[in-house]
């Protein structure tokens, strides 16, 4: 089937400052490699935005968003010691986010079952306060609440498959049941959260699914444990949609991860996932790329991913 790809690298508005891993430079020619691939006519290259203000403020805080803009129009500084913002870098974000809200819409009205969103700054460790490891706005969280608030769409499962725990997107779906958290990641690893007894609260409980791995954890392990608990997991809640935050930076040639994942293992659990939305969810899935910092990998990993995506 076609995907839409949509890439938002924001190499001038989102600048690094220089000697930092989370640099327009791995991403920057991902969207070469795929148009040069043997995917390129089934990938349809778009530019869609949405105004994310309204989505935006029910994902994170009033106080913060402002936080950011301030920064921003102030000329810039650290949010935290590894997060930056640049006098664009309020701009970059909203992009992103309305270009999550944007495939919503694409995906609910059915001119796209799948969509992929290669932007940046990427989003997952944003919680509804604050901002914190390299980014701003929860880009995934955003889709996701587009979906719900806009399209009345009542169940969306979102697996994130980042080497780092998705601390942000747990912290602003833990307490809800109809948007269903499932994260694989190192442990110990930045931001240190992401234990298995993290469960959700309230009504939200058993609707997060932690799955922490060791260091070196490879294809086999991800294999046993979609196989013992992702897939039985998805199957048991039916999701209507499927989000994914697609860190690349579980492979093994990443600079930051531990672990041991190949370019062939993210395809393989894109199937899987893709298998999963077809059978529940309408083949509906939105991929927002969030880590992964060798540029090479990044490529190679994308390519896989967005073959699945137009295959499976
Ligand atoms: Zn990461």
């Amino acid at each position: 089937m076609k995907v839409g790809v949509i890439s938002l690298i924001h190499e001038d508005l989102h600048p690094d400052p220089g000697d930092h891993p989370e640099n327009a430079a791995r991403l920057i020619g991902v969207s070469e490699y795929l148009r040069n691939s043997n995917i390129a006519n089934d990938l349809d290259f778009m530019d869609i935005h949405d105004d994310p203000s309204e989505i935006l403020g029910r994902v994170h805080a009033p106080e913060y968003i402002a936080t950011v803009k301030t920064i921003s129009e102030n000329g810039g500084g650290g949010l935290d010691e590894d997060t930056y913002i640049t006098p664009g870098s309020y701009k970059a974000a909203v992009n992103v986010a309305g270009a999550a809200t944007a495939c919503a819409g694409k995906v609910v009205e059915g001119s796209f079952q799948r969509l992929l969103l290669i932007g940046r700054p990427p989003g997952h460790h944003a919680t509804r306060g604050r901002g914190m490891g390299f980014c701003l706005f929860n880009t995934i969280s955003v889709a996701a609440e587009a979906l719900v608030h806009f399209h009345n769409v009542e169940k969306i499962a979102i697996v994130d498959w980042d080497v780092h725990h998705g601390n942000g997107t747990q912290d602003i779906f833990y307490n809800r049941p109809d948007v269903l958290f499932i994260s694989l990641h190192q442990c110990p690893l930045y931001p240190g959260t992401g234990r298995a007894d993290e469960t959700g609260f309230a009504e939200g409980q058993g609707y997060t699914l932690n799955i922490p791995l060791p260091i070196a954890a490879g294809g086999q392990e991800y294999m046993e444990i979609f196989e013992n608990k992702v897939i039985s997991c998805l199957e048991d809640f039916k999701p209507n949609i499927i989000l994914i935050s697609a860190g690349f930076d579980a492979h093994r040639d990443d600079p930051l991860g531990g672990l041991a994942l190949t370019e062939q293992d993210f395809g393989w659990m894109t199937r899987k996932l893709a298998e999963v939305s077809n059978k529940y969810s309408g083949g509906r899935i939105i991929s927002v790329v969030e880590g992964g910092y060798n540029p090479d990998a990044n490529a190679r990993c994308i390519y896989e991913h967005a073959k699945e995506l137009v295959k499976s």
